[in-house]
């Protein structure tokens, strides 16, 4: 078989400065990339529930949902959720991936109108793309151009606006009450990825945006992960009991997949339960964050408008400038993923900044120090 043109790809990749490589990450590295925000992926709590479910259930969930694969754990799970986000209905997905790619090949179909934020997670850009509905980007955040998009909608059309809730590069968020609004206004339903936003945001159960903007009666689908500050792994859909049994009969990423295993179901539900319980890790984790703006201000290195949330971008002129970077933090013991295109639109970079309820002090002020002494600011001034 010959494999030239893949050879010649993977150089091209290289030349543009797009080569990707798996990098384990040593202990000694202050992680500054990882979505784990509350440290829950160690967390005891979810570890010892995930042994006892492994032992008691075994490893497998043998079936996929609608066969083998529904335990009374994973209904339960579901109630859970579906408490938490405050709507009647959930369901469990197996990424957060194939829930989005899934949901939305299930809730569109081509005549189809979808109102898109263009820094949408890849996951939604795929599920709009397999549905053959038609879409239409607007500007990142620009409501004003979400609703000059939406005009172009044909009139008997379905429409969908579909939004990632806190953007997971750039760390900001829309004003979800007024995209309600507009949705209201166009008769749209909508379609809310929480993953960076669980467990982060929400006034008194720490379920994400929907919540802390009180609109989660509003959204017809709230989606988000296990795997980001709850620490392990999966994903779930939460919604009106219409819409679930819907996708039950009709997303085919839930049908055609063999369920989560014991040990991520037991993980989820322990997380929830105790991220609803308890608010000190993600207290920790804004005291680490506003720590982390005001020592990144002091040096210049952000201005107060990049202060949205633990997701902090350092914007960049390159790719290039974003590598070596990356590169010069790892040799002084920090990760901190440099973000290129296709991840950020063509000609822009970003270093991607993650806070964690588990940083210390001296590790959030000396990856500032040290991020400052790589970087004259003047540089940074120009990517601005
Ligand atoms: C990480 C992420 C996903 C995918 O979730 P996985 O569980 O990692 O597959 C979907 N949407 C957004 C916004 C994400 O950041």
């Amino acid at each position: 078989m010959d494999e030239s043109f893949y050879q010649e790809q993977n150089a091209k990749f290289r030349h543009e400065q797009q080569w990707r490589e798996t990098r384990a990450v040593p202990k000694h590295i202050a992680d500054f990339s990882s979505n784990d925000y509350l440290g829950l992926s160690t967390h005891p709590a979810l570890v010892q529930s995930a042994i006892e479910a492994s032992k008691t259930f075994g490893i497998g969930s043998t079936g996929s949902r609608l066969i083998s694969g529904t335990s009374e754990a994973v209904i339960e799970l579901e109630n859970t959720i579906a408490q938490w986000k405050g709507t009647e209905a959930a369901l469990v997905f197996n990424s957060g991936y194939q829930a989005n790619v899934a949901i939305l090949q299930a809730v569109l179909e081509s005549g189809d109108f979808v109102a898109f934020d263009r820094l949408n997670h890849a996951s939604l850009i795929d599920g709009v793309r397999l549905s053959n509905a038609k879409w239409r980007r607007y500007k990142h955040l620009d409501l004003g151009d979400l609703e000059r998009a939406l005009t172009k909608a044909p009139n008997d059309s379905k429409r969908w606006i579909v939004t990632d809730s806190l953007f997971s590069m750039d760390g900001d968020y829309p004003d979800l009450q007024r995209l309600v609004k507009i949705a209201k206004q166009n008769n749209a339903c909508i379609l809310i990825d929480e993953a960076h936003a669980s467990g982060v945001f929400g006034k008194t159960k720490r379920s994400g945006l929907c919540e802390e903007l009180e609109v989660s009666r509003d959204i017809t689908l709230q989606m988000g992960t296990f795997s980001k500050a709850l620490g392990g792994f999966g994903a779930y859909v939460a919604g009106s009991r219409t819409m679930i049994d819907f996708l039950v009969n009709k997303a085919r990423g839930f049908i055609y997949s063999t369920a989560l295993p014991p040990a991520a179901v037991a993980a989820a539900q322990a997380a929830i339960q105790l991220i609803q319980k308890d608010g000190t890790a993600t207290e920790q984790l804004w005291k680490n964050t506003h720590l982390a703006w005001s020592e990144l201000k002091q040096t210049g290195l952000i201005t107060e408008e990049k202060c949205y949330s633990q997701i902090i971008p350092i914007p960049l002129e390159s790719s290039e400038e974003a590598v070596r970077l990356s590169q010069a933090l790892w040799d002084k013991g920090y990760f901190v993923q440099a973000i290129r295109p296709p991840t950020v639109p063509a000609n822009t970079a970003l270093l991607r900044l993650s806070i964690s309820a588990k940083h210390t002090e001296k590790e959030i002020i000396g990856l500032t120090k040290t991020l400052a002494a790589l970087l004259p600011t003047t540089v940074l001034a120009a990517g601005e």
